[in-house]
């Protein structure tokens, strides 16, 4: 007999300041789980850094278009963040939830409090990962080599301000060592995958 398919899916949030290594981590996550996560891919008016790519890193746009974006209610969550503004596709969470489909959104907490506030607490859940301290994720930023001087201690106040809010969320996940943490982490969204909600 066929399986009467009755899942609605599940936003799974997952938030961290820059540095603390969560985009590793998230590729690391979907790659684990390739059958059953779906990444959202937001909309920014950052500029692309080297070898971001456009459609799969997010989808770049200028400012103006943005803001007619929000205005027509396009997008689901948005925030101001570092200077730039960041949001997600209304339809396409719409899209993958009707198919019952796990979605991962890598936001801020900004972003994670707006989806709370939109979704039953059976529909969300909300993962932080922190880095050990303020100073780890300094030198992180740094090492990486990606950013100005300015650009990394503006990265390094707002971190301060999003570790803030680590609270709020319904696991963290600390980042001291990649291997370790992604252990957690997988196995975290394992749990998630297999319990209905
Ligand atoms: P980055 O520019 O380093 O890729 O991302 C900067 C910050 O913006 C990160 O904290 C990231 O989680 C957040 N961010 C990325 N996309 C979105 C989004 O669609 N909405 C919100 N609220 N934050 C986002």
């Amino acid at each position: 007999m066929k399986p009467t398919v009755t899942s609605k899916g599940r936003l799974i949030v997952i938030s961290a300041p820059s540095g603390a290594g969560k985009t590793s981590l998230i590729a690391a996550l979907l790659n684990t789980h390739r059958d059953r996560l779906h990444l959202s891919v937001s909309t920014t008016t950052r500029p692309p850094r080297p070898g971001e790519v456009h459609g799969k890193d997010y989808f770049f746009c200028e400012q103006d278009i943005f803001k007619q974006r929000i205005d027509d209610g396009e997008f689901l969550e948005w925030a101001l963040v570092h200077g730039n503004y960041y949001g997600t596709s209304r339809d396409w969470i719409e899209a993958q939830l009707k198919q019952g489909n796990f979605v991962v959104l890598e936001i801020d907490w900004q972003g994670a409090q707006q989806i709370r506030a939109q979704f039953p607490n059976e529909r969300v859940v909300s993962i932080f990962i922190r880095p050990p301290s303020i100073e780890v994720l300094r030198e992180r930023l740094v090492a990486r080599g990606k950013d100005t001087a300015e650009v990394i201690d503006e990265r390094v106040r707002a971190a301060a301000e999003e570790l803030a809010h680590a609270n709020e969320f319904d696991y963290v996940i600390m980042n001291q060592e990649f291997a370790a943490a992604l252990r957690d982490l997988n196995g975290l969204v394992a749990q998630i995958i297999s319990t209905p909600a």
